[in-house]
């Protein structure tokens, strides 16, 4: 996530309540994306610096969790830059200039000057920061597909150009044996399944039980992946979008939540305000005095009781809305109450850190160990491939 400014509920319902999700269920790493943030804010990376420490309390009063996820700076594992150069050695510029998202962005963010090296380059940043860490899924919205999907294609065209060795089949054959006999000949029976009937499950069991096998090396696991697939080893794994179903929250006037639009609850708001910003939003503008009936799909604070309220709710807002038998002060109030109840926990989480800042600071401090710990060992194998495993 880019650190440019404070996190609001937007992000909550967008992002982060998935990611507390995740979690539980996968180990997760989750970064500020400050490199990133200065693809677009070159010019003024003050935002950058006032908002890092600021997000991460962010994240953790939401419920990410230290002892579950890894936490770091993007920019304290410079892995991810050196990956980034050594892709963008045989990345095609046309593979670049297609992604969706760079003439939409340019276009979105025209006060900006975006024509440079740096914003052209950002998916690439991207695939370098999934690839590194051989991440097998990205939690993604629709819009972000096309970017996953050009990950998927760096990583096969790096394996193609440089998983190329001398002797494969005989070395993969010899990593065959080192799963013994019983795992040996199951994963000669997956591979063929594979090859000759193009069976995807049996693919994917293969490469669950090679993810299991202790005993084997980095560059015996990478043949033996390479190997169920064709003649080469493969360094680097193609991640999968993971495409979840968040909620949307827009803002309060119903376009999309963004603090420059000044029509977002942040994260951490004080109560009083959160009252006052619901009880200002606009509503169905056919609904000028109180006795005129109005229409919920024409306002947007019906769209919060779609976030935040249950089925009874929502109905006697809906049917009170259409009869005019309650005003919208009276409709916006269960929304006010849920918005709170929401965010008593997340001030509670956060107070610890605000008091102590040092503790975000040993969390970020640990979780940047950890993720470079998972980096160095990708990159090692990347130089070696590409011919700079010397020392
Ligand atoms: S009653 Fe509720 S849904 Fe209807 S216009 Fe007022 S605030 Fe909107």
């Amino acid at each position: 996530m880019r650190p440019t400014g404070a996190l609001h509920l937007g992000h909550y319902h967008g992002a982060l309540k998935n990611w507390v999700r995740l979690q539980a269920e996968l180990p997760c790493l989750f970064f500020v994306a400050d490199w990133h943030a200065l693809t677009t804010h070159y010019d003024d990376p003050s935002v950058i610096e006032t908002s890092v420490w600021d997000m991460v309390v962010d994240w953790l009063a939401a419920g990410v969790d230290p002892s579950q996820a890894t936490l770091f700076i993007q920019s304290k594992v410079p892995e991810h830059a050196e990956l980034h150069l050594l892709l963008s050695m045989a990345t095609p510029l046309g593979w670049l200039e297609r992604v969706p998202t760079y003439k939409d962005q340019q276009e979105k963010l025209a006060d900006r000057d975006l024509a440079t090296y740096g914003f052209l380059g950002y998916p690439l940043l991207q695939a370098a920061d999934v690839l590194i860490y051989r991440a097998s899924q990205v939690p993604v919205g629709d819009d972000q597909v096309p970017h996953i999907e050009m990950m998927r294609e760096i990583a096969r065209r790096f394996n193609h150009l440089y998983g190329k060795e001398k002797g494969f089949e005989e070395k993969a054959q010899e990593a065959v044996k080192k799963l013994g006999s019983k795992r040996a000949k199951l994963y000669n029976e997956l591979r063929t399944q594979f090859q000759q009937q193009g069976s995807e499950n049996a693919l994917e069991q293969a490469k669950a039980m090679l993810d299991d096998a202790q005993n084997l090396s980095m560059i015996d696991r990478e043949r033996l992946f390479g190997f169920l697939e064709g003649s080469r080893k493969l360094i680097l794994s193609e991640p999968q979008a993971l495409l979840t179903e968040s909620s949307r929250l827009p803002g309060l006037d119903g376009q999309k939540m963004s603090k420059s639009y000044g029509n977002a609850i942040a994260l951490r708001e004080e109560k009083d305000v959160v009252s006052k910003k619901v009880r200002t939003m606009p509503t169905d503008p056919a609904r000028v005095r109180r006795t005129d009936p109005g229409d919920p799909d024409k306002c947007p604070v019906w769209q919060f009781h779609v976030v935040y309220s249950d089925d009874a709710t929502r109905e006697w807002a809906a049917k009170g809305c259409r009869s005019a038998g309650i005003g919208c002060l009276e409709c916006k109030q269960p929304v006010i109450d849920a918005i709170i109840r929401e965010q008593e926990p997340m001030h509670e989480r956060a107070q610890q850190y605000l008091d102590d800042p040092s503790l975000v600071r040993a969390i970020v401090a640990d979780g940047c160990d950890h993720a470079r710990k998972l980096a160095q060992d990708t990159m090692r194998d990347v130089r070696e491939a590409m011919g700079l495993g010397y020392s």
